[in-house]
């Protein structure tokens, strides 16, 4: 018999099973008893009024829900209790865990049992999506098939999700747990009618919780780590990284985490893990382990094991997670994670545009060695996923095509637990209702596929303009696969495969969908859609032109109401945060400002055109060199559009935040050669800036400033000195861009560089010949900075793929009493030929 098989798929994750019955009409039902137990639990409650609402919207037929049957059969029981099993479709939920179900449909009576507490609740979500046709699209927009499905097929369905822990991190989610339980999200509330949260943890950084650097850092600094060859107790991350190898470590570890365990008996798992820093411990014993092993996790791992058999003694059955990323993601070659650990991996570093299994994307591989490593020795892995654009939340992220595989990918391989990073401290970013839809949906059934959801929720949710809204997802994910770009998760529009076309055409498409909205409801669900290509528009089709001293914000006469649209959309539609770090407001602003003009001041003679914004912290955005024609700053050079010079400038930045806010402005003029800037800082003191060219130097730009100190305590600066010169090139090849600094001569220093990830530091910190220079070979072109390596040190950053090479200097930090003034200079100067 049917039901006798169906129990030898208990094993199984999922397993449905036909009892070759008639279907039974739906209509049937009209005179049924939804039975739920009077000694259920809250969330097996609430799924009755769930089960009995949610039919009522499907077909119109409302059941009464009652603590007994009232027949023998014509029940729907909901959740286990006595009389559930002493009815003939009774089954055991012994195997179900906490949310796995088993839904039983036979022509007597229905039953929607699952595991405790959230499996009874997650299958009448179940049913509803699989029987129904019900779709639980936002929280406000719940879908019910019209005409109603006529038939329920008799057959059992067990279901138990794959993955313990999953987390789509949207306010979506967060803001309406109601919401995220449908969704079958395990991990924004502990609403016990809700089934609350998984009792485990997302896995993070603790070591900084368990060694403090405040209590042990005084008298114990050979607890932390020896990083060239001193104890470092200034890192950043949430604290130094433990010498991971020292026994006294391993037990104050060990004791902390024993009491935060003690402390909280519910919890089933526990983060004991690095810090957000590299600066791990190189002494002797750390480095010994960590070679023989190819990889820093193996002193980590060998600390966790040995925190992990502690607790595996006091509380067996907890896990210990720790993270593997960064410079852990590599498994050790021979220490294995014990039972009891799980290992959780951050995939940062990698394409998003491309599934992480997909051969064909070269920047995935090395995860995926990884994975592949730590699966043959730990079966219970956590992924730790990005899914936006962590720099612009609002800007397009084509990564709808790589969801699915990823999450099945992650399901193949031992995953026990996924959090899927997205803009959840921001609200209404980037397309966040439908990518909600999709990502809570693939993590619940790994088994589908992310694109055709994309596409559901578009039919279900923008009716007769989803075909628009279908066409722009397809021309930015086609565009994007054209690029042959590899996007982290940090990218620029152009590296998502924007530009000022395709942006065009996007927001064509979307004010086409508009035009075909049936009704004012949809009409505003596509106006909040429309605010995403609207700033694909600001960010690649927008210019920023000078003209008498002003610029401004330049688009074409079809575009020209974007700025102000996307203003007023911005903030009917309440979207906080422009990226992970950047409120809203500070976007708008740029954007009013650009509307309205912004001042500049300008400099010129025979060799050089110079411009630059006294009140964005006296940038300079532009540095054309006329002999060549070329723009030594993107800002304002043809790759970089955009309302905000977003990258591509020359700064000088302070350790003080309130610096980098371009509301706290310069003022500055124009007098002779020379710009002259000023800023008059809370406590009286003064910073000036000079930007000037000689007569008789005519292809130098003089950089020069001097704080002078007004306050009666003692004040520290030190700058970082930022200019991201164009290369002209997105070669790391040594013989097409070269990089220079001088020793006692020129000496080049990116011939060894993997990856272009140099510099070597001690080389620039070492070289005191106080030049250097980048060269582009086949440009005939490059830039050379001169400084004074008693007032500053040279700190190179490079971006290959951005065409970029900064030649950022770092000056000392000088300490100022009252009425004391410091000064630093260095010049910028184009190079026609390599320096020699
Ligand atoms: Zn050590
Ligand atoms: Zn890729």
């Amino acid at each position: 018999m049917a039901l006798k098989s169906a129990l030898i798929f208990l094993a199984l994750t999922v397993s449905s099973i036909s009892f070759g019955e008639s279907p039974i009409p739906v209509k049937s039902l009209g005179s049924w008893t939804i039975v739920v137990a009077p000694d259920a639990i809250a969330s097996e409650k609430y799924a009755a009024e769930e089960f009995r609402d949610l039919l009522k919207k499907a077909t119109g037929m409302e059941l009464a829900v009652s603590d007994s049957p009232r027949q023998a059969t014509g029940n729907v029981f909901i959740g286990d209790g006595e009389s559930f099993r002493k009815s003939s479709l009774a089954f055991g939920i012994e195997d179900l865990g906490e949310e796995g179900l088993h839904i039983r449909i036979t022509p007597a009576s229905i039953a929607i049992v699952g595991g405790r507490p959230r499996g009874t609740l997650y299958g009448v979500y179940e049913c509803m999506e699989r029987y129904l046709g019900v779709r639980f699209l936002t929280r406000d927009h719940t879908h019910f098939p019209s005409p109603s499905i006529a038939e329920l097929p008799c057959e059992d369905h067990i279901y138990r999700p794959i993955f313990e822990f999953r987390w789509s991190y949207y306010k979506e989610n967060s803001d309406a747990p109601d919401f995220a339980a449908r969704m079958r999200v395990n991990t924004v509330t502990s609403d016990d009618k809700l089934g609350g949260r998984t009792r485990q943890e997302l896995i993070g950084h603790t070591f900084g919780r368990y060694l403090p650097v405040e209590k042990y850092g005084k008298d114990h600094p050979e607890y932390f780590a020896l990083v060239d060859g001193v104890r470092k107790l200034d890192s950043g991350g949430g604290g130094p990284e433990p010498c991971v190898s020292n026994p006294a470590v391993i037990d104050i570890i060990s004791s902390n985490v024993l009491a935060d365990l003690e402390a909280d008996p519910h919890r089933k798992n526990i983060s004991v893990s690095q810090n957000d820093n590299d600066a791990y411990c190189r002494c002797a014993t750390c480095e010994a382990i960590n070679k023989a092993e190819g990889t820093p996790m193996g002193s980590n791992l060998a600390l966790v094991n040995a925190v992990a058999d502690r607790v595996a003694e006091k509380f067996p059955g907890i896990k210990v997670g720790t993270l593997s990323y960064w410079y852990t993601r590599k498994p050790p070659k021979t220490i294995k994670p014990r039972e009891n650990v799980q290992i959780q991996l951050c995939s940062i570093e990698c394409c998003t545009f491309h599934p992480l299994n997909d051969p064909s994307c070269p920047k995935n591989r090395e995860f995926c060695a990884d994975m592949e490593g730590w699966k043959s020795i730990c079966n219970d892995i956590w992924i730790w996923n990005y899914n936006t654009n962590f720099s612009s939340y609002d800007l397009p992220f084509p990564n709808l095509r790589a969801i699915g595989p990823n999450v099945r990918f992650f399901s193949e391989n031992h995953v026990k637990g996924v959090f899927m990073q997205a803009n959840g401290n921001g609200n209404a970013g980037e397309m966040s209702d439908l990518r909600n839809y999709v990502i809570s949906r693939c993590l619940w059934n790994p088994s589908l596929e992310s694109w055709p959801l994309a596409e559901e929720f578009c039919r279900l949710h923008y009716g007769a303009a989803a075909g628009k809204v279908i066409d722009y997802l397809a021309l930015l994910h086609d565009n994007l696969e054209q690029s042959g770009n590899h996007p982290a998760c940090f990218p620029t529009a152009a590296e998502v495969g924007l530009n000022a076309d395709i942006s065009t055409r996007a927001y064509r498409l979307i004010r086409e969908a508009i035009a075909l909205a049936d009704n004012d409801e949809v009409k505003s669900r596509l106006e909040k859609f429309s605010i995403y290509p609207m700033k694909a528009v600001l960010e690649t089709a927008a210019t920023m032109s000078c003209d008498q001293g002003t610029f401004r914000c330049v688009l074409p006469d079809e575009l020209k109401d974007v700025p102000r649209q996307y203003i007023d959309l911005c903030k009917r539609f309440n979207l906080t945060m422009a990226a992970e770090t950047i409120p809203i407001e500070v976007y708008l602003d740029a954007v009013e400002r650009a509307v309205e003009g912004i001042p500049a001041l300008a400099l010129e003679n025979a060799v050089w055109r110079i411009k630059v914004i006294p009140e964005q912290n006296g940038r300079m955005v532009e540095l054309f060199h006329k002999p060549s024609g070329k723009h030594m700053l993107a800002a304002s050079g043809d790759q970089n559009h955009g309302i905000s010079f977003r990258r591509g400038d020359c700064q000088e930045l302070w350790g003080d935040p309130a610096m980098r806010n371009p509301k706290d402005a310069f003022t500055g003029e124009v007098s002779g050669s020379a710009i002259r800037m000023k800023r008059v800082l809370a406590d009286g003191s003064v910073i000036q800036r000079t930007i000037r060219l000689e007569e008789g130097r005519p292809e130098l730009v003089f950089n020069e400033t001097t704080v002078t100190h007004q306050s009666d305590s003692p004040g520290n600066y030190q700058f970082k000195i930022r200019p991201e010169i164009d290369t002209y090139t997105t070669s790391n090849d040594p013989n097409v861009l070269s990089v220079l600094i001088k020793g006692k001569d020129w000496e080049q220093i990116n011939q060894s560089w993997d990856k272009a990830d140099g510099p070597n530091k001690d080389r620039l910190r070492l070289a005191q010949g106080g030049e250097y220079a980048f060269f582009n070979h086949e440009q005939h072109m490059g830039m050379k900075l001169t400084y004074h390596p008693e007032q500053a040190t040279a700190r190179l950053w490079w971006n290959p793929e951005w065409e970029q090479v900064n030649l950022e200097l770092m000056t000392r930090l000088a300490q100022l009493t009252k009425g004391v003034s410091w000064s630093y200079d260095y010049t910028l100067e184009f190079l026609p030929e390599p320096p020699h």
